[in-house]
């Protein structure tokens, strides 16, 4: 079985390229490596998106995503985890979970990940105290203190969804201006349960069971001061899922997806969307529009060379 398009990753790239292949009546497969959403499935709410006034919900509105992409008989396989992408005579071969499956145009939108601190206690105490996603994990947090690292949307969005539950929320961030958005930054600024802490970097969390202590660095003045902490969540950026394509396709030197303007990569055939490309934007408006454009590009490539 050749399929006419394969899609690496559900988030909403390729979910939306596997709305607008299905539709086109191409022969299409999703390949997913845990569950259909991305991390937009991770988000409580989801403000920005246009035609819903009140926010959705992010795991509500990637299950409308997946549901109208299966509507127009995109075959979806969850669970399926990518291990390399290989060119063989006119197809292109995806091995994944000692399987191979093969295609005439392949559209990577395998997302991106969490960028870890690498400080010293980060992995010994990642899942026990330690997180990368409030929305799964604050809810354990109700009335402690938490930490929270980074300035940008991530993190100013996750330390107000924080509130909720802990008693306090500390910010943590670099510079002593935020990289989030206005409107957030407004936010977190009139919340009485969020403080910062400025021009200070995450430098050890320690514990025993679970996390118990951080120690900040102040960069202007070169201390450390020492605070009592339940939980530390980490936002500070992320780094794109493209392993299984290091060798086969030119990355830039953060290993994001080089595309040219139809957003085909290196090769021939084998398209990107999302936040895996080199874009200046992540968001899911974003990611929904390139997967239609990567999906629209891969149907002409058909047309023109197969
Ligand atoms: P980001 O915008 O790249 O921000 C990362 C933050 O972490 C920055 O404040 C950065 O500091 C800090 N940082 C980076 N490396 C660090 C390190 N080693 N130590 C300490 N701090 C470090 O990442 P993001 O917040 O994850 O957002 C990613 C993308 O998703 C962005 O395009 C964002 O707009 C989008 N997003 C949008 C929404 C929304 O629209 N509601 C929500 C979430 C994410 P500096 O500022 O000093 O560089």
């Amino acid at each position: 079985m050749v399929y006419e398009i394969i899609i690496i990753g559900g988030g909403p790239a390729g979910l939306t390229a596997a709305i607008y292949a299905g539709r086109a009546r191409l022969k299409t497969l999703l390949l997913e490596k845990g569950l259909p959403g991305g991390r937009a499935a991770t988000t409580e709410i989801i403000e920005n998106y246009s035609g819903f006034p009140s926010g959705i919900g992010g795991p509500e509105l990637m299950q409308r995503m997946e549901e109208q992409a299966r509507n127009f008989g995109a075959e979806i396989k969850t669970l399926c985890e990518v291990s390399s992408v290989t060119l063989k005579e006119d197809y292109k071969i995806v091995a994944a979970n000692n399987q191979e499956y093969s295609a005439k145009t392949i559209i990577l939108a395998s997302g991106a990940q969490a960028t870890r601190l690498n400080i010293p206690g980060e992995k010994e105490f990642t899942g026990r105290g330690i997180s990368y996603c409030a929305t799964c994990d604050g809810a354990f947090f109700k009335d402690k203190k938490v930490l929270v690292v980074g300035g940008g949307d991530a993190a100013v969005e996750e330390a107000l969804f924080l509130t909720r539950f802990a008693k306090s929320v500390t910010i943590v961030h670099r510079r002593d201006t935020l990289r989030a958005a206005k409107i957030l930054e407004e936010r977190v600024r009139k919340n009485p349960k969020i403080n910062f802490v400025w021009n200070s970097e995450l430098a050890k969390i320690s514990g025993d069971s679970s996390v118990k202590e951080v120690i900040l660095y102040n960069k202007l003045n070169n201390k450390e001061i020492s605070l009592e902490i339940d939980g530390v969540f980490i936002y500070i950026g992320s780094k794109p899922n493209t392993d299984f394509v290091k060798d086969l396709i030119n990355l830039d030197s953060k290993s994001y997806i080089l595309t040219d303007e139809k957003l085909q990569t290196s090769i021939e055939g084998i398209f990107a969307a999302g936040d895996v490309r080199h874009n200046k934007l992540k968001q899911v408006a974003v990611a929904v529009g390139e997967g239609s454009i990567a999906a629209i590009s891969a149907q002409k490539f058909l047309e023109e060379h197969l």
